[in-house]
C-alpha cells in the first residue's frame, strides 16, 4: 500500500467546497499535513473559506449547490481512503442508521461515497430526463440518512431546487 496518496483535484474540490470539510479534516483523511493541502489549493488558485464563511457552512451544509462534481467521483477513492472515512465516522457515531449527518460532515462525505458507489451517476436527470449536471437528492423528508439506496435520486439542479422547495413548503 503506497504511503503517499495522490490527491485527486475533483475530490478535493468536492470535499472542501461541496461538503464543507475543513483543510485539517481533509489532511487527516489523506494522511498528510495541513500545508500539503493548502499548497495544492493555492497552486490551483482556489480561494479558501474565511472564518465567517466556515461558520456559515456549518449551519448550512450547502450540499451540491456549487463546485465541480466529476462523473467519476466515486471511482477516485482508494480502499484506504474509504476505510479512513468509515473509521472517522465510526469514532463519532455509534448507530449508523440513527445519526444526524448535519452535525457530521465527514459522515456526510462517507454517505456520498456510499451513494456514488451504490448508485452511479446516470446520464440524465431522474425527474426531467434531461442531460444536465446532476446532484444527489433525498427521495423523501429524511431527517436522518438511511442506507436504503432508493432513498436517493440523481437530479439536475433545477429539479433538485424545485423538489427541495416543495419539501420545505410541506413541513
Ligand atoms: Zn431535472
Amino acid at each position: 500500500m503506497p504511503k503517499i496518496i495522490d490527491i485527486d483535484e475533483d475530490l478535493l474540490h468536492c470535499l472542501y467546497y461541496d461538503l464543507g470539510i475543513s483543510v485539517n479534516q481533509i489532511a487527516n483523511i489523506y494522511n498528510t499535513t495541513h500545508p500539503t493541502i493548502v499548497n495544492k489549493m493555492n497552486k490551483k488558485g482556489w480561494k479558501r473559506r474565511t472564518i465567517s464563511d466556515a461558520l456559515k457552512g456549518d449551519k448550512n451544509p450547502m450540499f451540491g449547490k456549487k463546485g465541480k462534481l466529476s462523473p467519476n467521483f466515486g471511482k477516485h477513492f482508494s480502499e484506504e481512503i474509504r476505510k479512513k472515512f468509515s473509521d472517522i465516522k465510526k469514532g463519532t457515531q455509534t448507530n449508523e442508521n440513527n445519526c444526524n449527518w448535519k452535525g457530521n460532515k465527514v459522515g456526510y462525505a462517507a454517505l456520498h461515497i456510499w451513494i456514488r458507489k451504490n448508485k452511479p451517476k446516470p446520464e440524465v436527470c431522474e425527474e426531467c430526463k434531461q442531460k444536465k449536471r446532476l446532484t444527489i437528492s433525498f427521495n423523501n423528508n429524511l431527517k436522518k440518512y438511511t442506507r436504503n439506496i432508493n432513498d436517493y435520486r440523481w437530479l439536475c439542479y433545477k429539479c433538485h431546487n424545485i423538489y427541495d422547495l416543495n419539501k420545505r413548503r410541506k413541513i
